[in-house]
């Protein structure tokens, strides 16, 4: 018998976007029907990385900043594992920021999904990097950075208020990923509602651009809709950008598939060693 690992209850205080996102999370891998044993949540470190907790899928988590770098190696140790990696913005777009442009870069078929709050609230309410004093457009935009990187193939924003499109755009990431189409980033604006409550700003701001015919597949298309609502004080939301080409064997390596039996290697491992003979 294999033991099952009974999912916590949430520790997030009433009215945190986090559940909404969990739900979504939660909802869509029933949709496509993928079993908690095929399926391991990575966690960075905040009140967001507790969602690993929650739900009776594998978990692990990660070093402070370090998940995207940990689930790209879960990825290649096993690529029949639905790997989701979870944080925030605090861990993700400043100490983990460095692993977050080369995981844009290599494209790892696995999905990202960012719990992005503006606040650091697990340590009571300091600014991050994406912190907004007002309407102004967010100094830190891991969108534009995401489409001005020209290996990404999935980048989507979310509302966790919205939960119908929340709950499409985080099936088509997971649907992405198992097909092994690369990487798919999910951010999901997530109010702290007891340290930075920005459920009012951004039910004031935030464009829902699935409802107004944009082509997910024109980059450039992608680049002009985020940069012309960014300089009008509002924020893009929907599946902002999709590679539409078949990414199959763009993505990276996969290690754990080589041969590597000494026995099949050993002429190789000779001559590497006659090398440093002297
Ligand atoms: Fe959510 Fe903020 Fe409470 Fe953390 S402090 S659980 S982010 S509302
Ligand atoms: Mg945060």
């Amino acid at each position: 018998m294999t033991a099952t690992y009974p999912p916590a209850t949430p520790i997030w205080c009433a009215g945190c976007g986090h559940f909404g996102v969990q739900a979504a999370m939660s909802a869509a891998l029933q949709e496509l029907e993928i079993p908690a044993h095929e399926t391991i949540i990575l966690a960075g470190i905040g009140c967001s990385g507790t969602v690993q907790n929650n739900l009776g899928t594998y978990g692990y988590h990660a070093l402070h900043g370090r998940v995207l770098p940990t689930a790209t190696g879960t990825h290649l140790a096993n690529p029949d594992l639905t790997v989701i990696a979870a944080g925030g913005d605090g861990d993700g777009y400043a100490i983990g920021m460095g692993h977050l442009v080369h995981t844009f870069r290599r494209n790892p078929s696995f999905t990202y999904i960012v719990m992005n709050n503006g606040v650091y609230g697990l340590t009571k309410g300091q600014d991050s990097p994406t912190f907004q004093s007002g309407v102004e457009a967010l100094e830190f935009d891991a969108v534009s950075l995401a489409l001005s990187i020209p290996t990404t193939t999935f980048v989507a924003r979310g509302f966790a208020r919205w939960t119908a499109q929340l709950h499409r755009i985080m099936v088509a990431a997971l649907q992405h990923a198992r097909d092994g189409q690369g990487f798919a980033f999910l951010e999901v604006l997530s109010p702290c509602v007891t340290y930075n409550d920005t459920y009012p700003l951004w039910e004031a701001t935030l464009v829902d651009i699935d409802a107004n015919g944009h082509d997910p597949e024109d980059r450039n298309g992608a680049f002009q809709t985020v940069s012309e609502l960014a300089e009008n004080g509002h924020m893009a939301v929907g599946l902002i950008y999709r590679n539409g080409a078949d990414q199959s064997g763009t993505t990276a390596p996969n290690p754990a598939a080589a041969v590597v039996d000494p026995a099949d290697n050993a002429a190789a491992y000779a001559e590497l060693l006659a090398r440093y003979s002297f």
